[in-house]
């Protein structure tokens, strides 16, 4: 029997991944351990003798780890997920480890939320949420925007930005959107223009991004692109906080130049999202910071986390793993060459 261990993605088993994953990986006769460690270099070795272990955003699959790991036997690495910004390819590839993740689980799941935290902080449903619960019904400074006409810019025009776009369609918004790798048809079929970057950037109210992170886009929202936008911008980020400089962010909300940012990612995610630290004194400043301002919406990495999405991972993992030990080449391996 093949035997798989789990690294959740936190110090603490999530409930929901066992839930989805265990009885999938039960019909396929595998027998998987699941293991309450997040991956990193010194928790690699915990993971010795199995052939195989499926990780989510935030364990660590550095160059270190996957020595320790391929070492002690490791032959295949299932992504619980599309992004692989967090594993070594070509370290993988040199010690002849095998990578494969889920390209595309729920695109709906994410679009769905990053158009829900667009109306959340529009119409400032976060501030009328806890008035009205704590006996203020003033409607003082709650005024938000009409999202019709306003022009809303993706960036990157992959599944999840081309349903973001469409779904900002059904306000009779203005889409236009901005991808390297443009896919007119599409992008077209989803209501959306392309533009260059830079205009999109200085002319969108609300600039939403859907691409990876990858050397050529981390820190994409600096200080420099942050001074050429629309003041009052509003500013989505779904994909991977590494996109956006947090510094640089700080100092425009400090400023005023930034009307709303909705963040579902952060760049320093790792080691404070998908727990419970609320009886410890949080320690990354930068990150607390943030937390203060009234026009921030962070939410914790949840965009994924419906039932269908969770479903869908636990359908695609196992069946990466089944085609791995049959010796087939799973469509979504993950490459050195593929991944440029
Ligand atoms: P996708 O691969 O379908 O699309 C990504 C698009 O980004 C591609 O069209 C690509 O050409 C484009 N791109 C590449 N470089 C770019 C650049 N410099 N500027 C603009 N666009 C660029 O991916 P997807 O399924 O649409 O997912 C988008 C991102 O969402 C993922 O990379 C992942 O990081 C993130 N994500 C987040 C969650 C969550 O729970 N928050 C869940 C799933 C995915």
């Amino acid at each position: 029997m093949f035997h798989v261990t789990l690294l959740p993605k936190a110090n603490k088993l999530q409930k929901y991944d066992s839930a989805h994953l265990g009885p999938e990986l039960e019909k396929a006769g595998i027998k998987a351990t699941f293991l309450q460690t997040r991956l990193d270099d010194e928790t690699a070795i915990i993971a010795e003798g199995y052939p195989a272990i499926c990780i989510f955003v935030n364990d660590e699959l550095s160059a270190a780890s996957i020595e320790v790991l391929a070492k002690n036997g490791l032959r295949y690495v299932l992504l619980r997920c599309a992004g692989f910004n967090n594993v070594d390819l070509a370290a993988a590839e040199r010690a002849g480890v095998q990578v494969a993740r889920v390209p595309a689980y729920s695109p709906y799941a994410v679009a769905e939320f990053a158009v829900g935290l667009m109306l959340m902080l529009n119409r400032n449903l976060h501030k009328s949420y806890t008035r009205v619960r704590t006996g203020n019904f003033s409607l003082e400074g709650l005024t938000g925007f009409d999202m019709n006409k306003k022009r809303i810019g993706i960036v990157g025009t992959g599944k999840i930005g081309r349903l973001t776009g469409k779904i900002c369609n059904g306000f009779s918004a203005e889409v236009v959107c901005y991808d390297p790798y443009p896919n007119v048809e599409l992008a077209t079929e989803a209501g959306m223009k392309y533009i260059g970057l830079e205009e999109l950037l200085a002319t969108s109210d609300i600039v939403s991004l859907h691409c990876p992170l990858m050397p050529s886009t981390a820190h994409m929202i600096n200080d420099e692109t942050l001074s050429k936008m629309k003041k009052g911008v509003m500013i989505i980020n779904t994909s991977r906080g590494g996109l956006i400089d947090t510094l640089a962010l700080i100092k425009y909300l400090k400023n005023g130049k930034i009307g709303q940012v909705g963040m579902d990612v952060y760049e320093n995610e790792s080691g404070i999202y998908f727990e419970d630290s609320s009886d410890d004194v949080l320690q990354d400043d930068t990150f607390s910071r943030l937390l203060t301002f009234h026009n921030v919406c962070i939410t914790g990495h949840q965009a994924f986390l419906t039932r269908e999405a969770l479903d869908n991972i636990a359908v695609a993992t196992v069946k990466n793993l089944c085609e791995f030990i049959d010796g087939k080449t799973p469509d979504s391996v993950v490459t050195v060459e593929n991944s440029c």
